[in-house]
Order: C-alpha cells, then structure tokens, then sequence
C-alpha cells in the first residue's frame, strides 16, 4: 500500500514537471507538427515549394490551412492574423475571426487556402512614402512559408509579406527575402568556381544580441516623457551611475530573475531559440542573445522578442524600455547583428577552413566583405541611422559614426603579406600562395576583443555593432546582403574564365585587399585620433540621421538596389522620404512632449516651491528683522533666475517648433536635427538644474535615482 503511495505520489510529481523539451515550440506550426498533421503528399509538396522557392499550389494551400487551422482552434485559438512588418519597422496584424455562419443560426469554422495564402489588411494609414495613395489603399500580404506560422494572444499569427497591387514592396520583408536570393544566387555561381557542385543555396544567418531596461511601471506611469516617446528627456543624473560598473554581468536581482525565466519560457514556446541572458552595463540594463537563424526567420524572432519583451514585463510590474537611449548620462542600448554566409551543405563560408582550396575560398568571402563595406559605407550608417540612435553613435558608449571593420592582428597580417607580395612572420616564413599553402590557424573569438569596432570579425563571422536596440534588423540585413551580392557578382565576372583559377583568386583577394584596407582599422575606435585618421583614409562620417539620409539616393546606391531587383528608384525615394518623416515627428513629438512637461509640471512646481520658501523668509524677517536669512535668500534667487532661464529657453523651443511647419521632407529632419533637437538640450539644462535643488517631495516626477536604483 505504502509502495502504491509512493509510486502514485512520484508519477504525479513527474507529471508536473514539465520540461523545455515539452514545450518548445508548443505555440509553432513547425515542421514536426507539419509532418505529423499533413496528409503525405501535401507535406511533401509544401516542403518542396519552400526549398524552390516557389508559388504554393491552391489546392495544396488549402488542405495546409485547413490544418493549420484545427492545430490553431485545439490550442484555443478564435482568429488569425497575417503578422506583417510595415515600414515603420514594427509589426502590425489585423485579426479575423474563422468564424462563418452555418445553417440554423450556427457557426461554423473555417479558414481557406486563399485566406492564408493572401489577405487584404487595407492598410491606408501605414506610411508609403507616396508610394499607394491612400484612395487606392488596396495593398495585399503574402505568406512567408519558410517562416512558421505560431499563436499569439489566441490568434494564429501568420508571418507575411506586404506589397501593393502594382506590386511595390510596402514592407520589410519582402526585399529582404529578395536580398537573401540575390546573395544566395551569386555566392552559387563562386561556390561552383570552386568545384563544389553540390551546392545548390547558400543562407545568411544572423543572430541579434537585444539590449533593454527594465524599470518599474509604476515609475514609468509617472513620466510623460517615457510614455511618449520611450526616454527621458529630462533627468539630473543620480548621485551613483555606472561609474563603479558593478552591474555588468552582475547578479541578477530576483524580481528581474523571475522576468527572464518568464520571458525564456514564452519565448521557447513560440520556437525561438532564446539562450543567453545577463546584466548589462548600466544599471536596470539586460541582454538577451538568441542562437542565430536564417536571417529571414532571425528578423521575425527578434521582432517576437521585442514583443515579449514588453507583455511580459507588464506582468511582472516592469517596464520595458527598448529605446537607444532611455537616460542621459547613462549607457544605452543597442543591437549587436551577428552575421554570416553558409551553404546548404553547411560550410560557413567565412569560417577560415583546413585546405588550400577552402583558405583561399574563405579570404575571396572576407574581402568580398571588406570590400562592400568600404563602397557602401553610407549605406550600412544609413541603415542603423534614427533619432534614437543619434544619442549612442559617436558618444563614447557605441560604435562611431565611422564605419570600420576590424579584422583582428592575424588576419590583418595575412592580408598584408598578401598584398604586399612579403613573407609571413612566423610558421617557418613562407610566403602565402593561396590556393597552394594552408593559411597559418587563425584563433577564433579572442578575449580581448576589440569592443569599439563598428564591424568585427569574430572569428567565423562578421558583428555589425552600429544598431539601435529598439530596430527591425530587417534594415542592415537587407543591405548587407545586397552589397556583398553586389562584390560576388562581380567577382564571378572576373574569375568565371581565368586559365589559372588559383592565380586568379590570389590576384583578386591582392588587389581587393590593396584598394580597400583603407576601410580595415584596428584600433581604438572612441579615440579622437581616429576620427582625424579616418578623415585622411577618406572614409566618411555622418554624424546624424539627416545627413546620412542624404546618401540613400546616391546613384551607386539607387544603382545597386535596382541592380538585384531589392528596391527600385520610386521605392527607395519613397523610402527616403519615410526615413525623414519618421525622423522629424520623432522629434517633434519629443519636443512638444519636453514643452508640456516644463509648462505644466516643472516649472509649476518650481514657482510654487520658491513661493512657499520665499514666504517663510518673509515670516521669518518679520519676526527676526536684524538677522539675514542668507541661505534661504540665496535659495529663492538661485530658483527665480534659473525659472526665469527655463522658461526663456521653452519659449523659444515654442517658437522653433511652431515655425517647423514652414519646412518639409529632408529640410524639416534637418531643421528639427539642428535647431529643435538642440534647443531641447538648451532646455533640459535648465530643468535639470531646478531638480537638483528642490525638495524632492515637490518633484513632479520619478527621479533617475529612484527609477534605476530601486528596482
Ligand atoms: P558576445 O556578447 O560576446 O558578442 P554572444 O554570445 O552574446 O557574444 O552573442 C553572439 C551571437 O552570435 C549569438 O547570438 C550567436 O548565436 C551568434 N552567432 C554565432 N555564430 C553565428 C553565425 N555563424 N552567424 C550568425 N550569428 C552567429
Ligand atoms: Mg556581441
């Protein structure tokens, strides 16, 4: 009886404990449940489709959605949603109930090919750039079938792709998709250059490492700043920082513990492979590091990601704060983009490798890199430039402006002994051949790698570093991909009919390398010598979103994305035209946000403040009329004259905001970069500056103190 007891009382336990493996990817329409809910031949037909690359037959979409739709309801599900990425860079979905009538007055459910394959979000009101006026806002999404369809909030989201009825691409998606064939298409044709015949695709993966701030949302309630536009636009620092940096991968406090076992777990349920989690530099600051994807589906995670990010803060009394810079004085926060090339036989192909022939394949990739890094410079700063951004970049804490590459002292030694026709050091000083000699063993991830590089080699990939934490990595991904297509394509012209491939390869990488180290720094990146340095190299410095928007239009630019069918001309200058405009409202809403602050919190409560003061001076001297009062009379003139600055420096912000409307397009981003951004620091000073000598109680707001240091 007693062993009945024990053995009953063990099962139960066993069935409590639920383990990972239990529900990873539980809330995926993944390939198991696929194989396992499919009829055979449907299976075979959609895996086929997703391998080629192909249109999904109808009738195949069909019998797809219907089962889709049966896993969908047995996990509760009502709705579905086709889960797209417009411009803006966040996700949008518009939910459908499967619902239909059925004779009787009941209801059936029901959910058709045609539904999952294409759906018709009416989607006006997202920005077009003039691409779709808004009388003909018919645009459709398209189903992304290599990326899984998954359940959120009840509703079965399924990732698609937006485009308009002329077919211009309204997403992010779809050129991504493109920018992913095109570099696939030409690394191919290298590949089989090489002898290897076998390949028939070539991916790009990337993993993005998330940084983010937890603070409490009862806090958060409290700032209108935070509220609207994700950072703080006024705060005096707190008397500690991070100055005694003992956050970085420090313990992690409970409460911020349970989150990110919560947030593991959801995240697992929908498939993604959350798996590095730690402190961050700044105080409240954390990192989550997935393990990399295909790039297509890396995009989608992180967008996921984000998204839980925040639900699940909420639940655990958080906020979650994914702007580039939520505190002045304080580390932000950005988005490491790991990024690699690998073949469908699963050769990374920047991954050094054992032979002559794979060495000299690797350094062909590597300055294929080098080399689009270097002609598209604007591009890769284009494609990480926002007002968020503009807070990090070039400020000591981020990568600069520049963009650079380190490659580490190993490679860079090959490459110059390559170039320059000398000896290598060490390994018995032989000369490299490529193609004949075997590359003397490059040490992958070394420990003291150099952290202010834009754009590291790590050993097997490249890390781009410029990225804002609260971006759609579709952006950088897309260009990546498109200019390193761009140097394949025109490597293969140049090796396709070499008589002697080895010297040909040799010759190349020598010559690449020569015309393009300029772009290869390996130094400190914060240093005030390399800004000088890179400005003799030539290389450029966009300081701000606006300038470096100027270039998206450049006609190498508008050439190389027409080239690989990723954008055309009316796209990217619709595209342009997004950039600014997103640009412009960010910061006019941040400035009519800093005005209504100051008018109607600040500044009353530093007029009421310094009444109250002021009028117990003068109860004061009434009864002691000898006596001097000095500090409070040193108080009341110390709050009046900053008052009086404050409210000067908001008047003219007023003014500088209302005279906006006089511009538009590129003029107004930079209207709004150099005069109203700008006065808003004129503003904040002020502001700053009364907090630090007001009663804390006739605060209208949280402090930086009590938001980061009393999670
Ligand atoms: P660190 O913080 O030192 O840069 P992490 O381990 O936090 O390193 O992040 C490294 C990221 O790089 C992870 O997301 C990892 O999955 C990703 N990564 C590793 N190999 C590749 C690859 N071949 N392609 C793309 N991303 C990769
Ligand atoms: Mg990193």
């Amino acid at each position: 009886m007693a062993l009945h007891h024990a053995s009953l009382f063990l099962f139960k336990e066993k069935n409590l404990m639920e383990t990972v493996t239990d529900y990873f990817g539980s809330l995926v329409f993944n390939d198991d449940t696929m194989r396992e809910r499919l009829p055979k031949d449907v299976y075979k037909a959609l895996k086929k489709t997703v391998a080629e690359g192909k249109d999904l037959d109808l009738t195949v979409a069909n019998s797809v959605a219907n089962a889709m739709k049966n896993w969908a309801v047995e996990h509760g599900c009502t709705h579905y949603t086709h889960w797209f990425q417009p411009m803006t860079g966040i996700t949008a979905e518009k939910h459908e109930a499967f619902i239909s009538p059925a004779p009787g007055g009941k209801v059936l459910l029901e959910f058709s090919g045609k539904e999952l394959i294409k759906g018709e979000p009416d989607a006006s009101s997202f920005p077009s750039g003039g691409l779709r006026a808004t009388f003909e806002a018919r645009g459709y999404t398209a189903w992304d079938p290599t990326s899984y369809a998954f359940i959120k909030d009840d509703t079965l989201c399924i990732p698609t792709a937006f485009c308009s009825y002329s077919g211009e691409v309204l997403d992010k998606k779809t050129p991504l998709l493109r920018s992913m064939e095109a570099i696939s298409d030409e690394a191919v044709k290298l590949i089989h250059l090489f002898g290897k015949y076998d390949v028939k695709r070539v991916i790009t993966t990337v993993g993005p490492e998330q940084e983010y701030f937890l603070i409490d949302k009862k806090d958060y309630a409290k700032r209108k700043d935070l509220i609207y536009t994700g950072r703080t636009l006024l705060g005096a620092r707190s008397p500690k920082g991070q100055e005694m940096e003992d956050h970085y991968f420090g313990v992690i406090r409970t409460r911020v513990s349970e989150f990110m076992k919560d947030l593991d777990k959801e995240l697992w349920k929908l498939g993604i492979y959350a798996k590095t989690s730690h402190n961050e530099v700044a105080p409240c600051q954390h990192e989550l590091a997935p393990v990399f994807g295909t790039t297509n589906i890396a995009v989608d995670n992180n967008q996921l990601t984000m998204e839980m990010m925040k639900k699940i803060a909420d639940k655990h009394g958080f906020a979650c704060l994914l702007h580039e810079k939520p505190f002045a004085g304080v580390n932000g926060s950005g988005k490491h983009n790991n990024w690699s090339i690998s073949t469908d036989t699963g050769i990374n192909l920047l991954e050094p490798g054992e032979s002559p022939k794979d060495n000299a394949q690797f350094l062909l990739f590597l300055v294929a890199v080098i080399k689009a890094v270097d002609e598209y410079q604007d591009l890769l700063r284009i494609s990480v430039a926002s007002a968020g951004n503009d807070h990090r970049l070039g400020a000591n804490e981020a990568p600069p402006a520049i963009v650079s590459i380190f490659l580490g002292d190993e490679l860079t030694e090959i490459l110059e002994a390559i170039a320059s026709g000398k000896d290598i050091e060490g390994k018995g000083k032989s000369r490299m051949e490529l193609g004949v000699h075997v590359l003397p063993s490059i040490p992958k991830d070394t420990t003291d790698r150099n952290r202010t590089s834009p754009f590291a080699f790590t050993g097997n990939k490249f890390e781009f570093r410029m990225l804002g934490s609260s971006f759609s990595v579709a952006g950088p991904n897309i260009v990546l991909n498109t200019i390193v297509a761009k140097e394949l394509k025109d490597f293969y012209e140049l090796l396709k009919d070499a008589k002697d491939f080895n010297k040909a390869v040799h010759d190349l990488v020598k010559k690449t390398y020569t015309e393009h180290q300029r772009i290869v720094f390996n130094g400190n990146g914060y240093d005030d010598a390399w800004i000088k340095e890179a400005e003799k190299r030539g290389l450029s410095n966009l300081k701000n979103s606006p300038d470096a928007y100027d270039h998206f239009t450049d006609k190498k630019n508008l050439e190389v994305f027409a080239e690989f069918n990723i954008f055309n001309s009316s796209e990217m200058f619709s595209r342009f035209e997004i950039l600014n405009e997103e640009y412009s409202k960010t910061v006019h809403i941040e400035a009519i946000t800093l005005i209504d602050m100051v008018n109607r919190q600040v500044l009353p409560a530093c007029i009421k403040y310094t009444g109250e003061v002021a009028s117990a001076l003068e109860k004061k001297k009434a009864v002691a009329p000898t006596l001097k009062f000095a500090s409070e009379t040193k108080l009341v003139k110390e709050l009046s004259l900053l008052i009086d600055n404050l409210d000067s420096e908001v008047t003219k912000l007023e003014k500088l905001v209302e005279d906006s409307s006089s511009y538009t397009g590129s003029d107004l981003a930079h209207y709004a970069c150099n005069k109203i951004f700008s006065k808003m620091g004129d503003v904040r000073k002020y502001a700053d500056a009364l907090e630090l000598i007001v009663d804390q109680k006739a605060w209208p707001y949280p402090t930086y103190g009590e938001m980061l240091f009393y999670v």
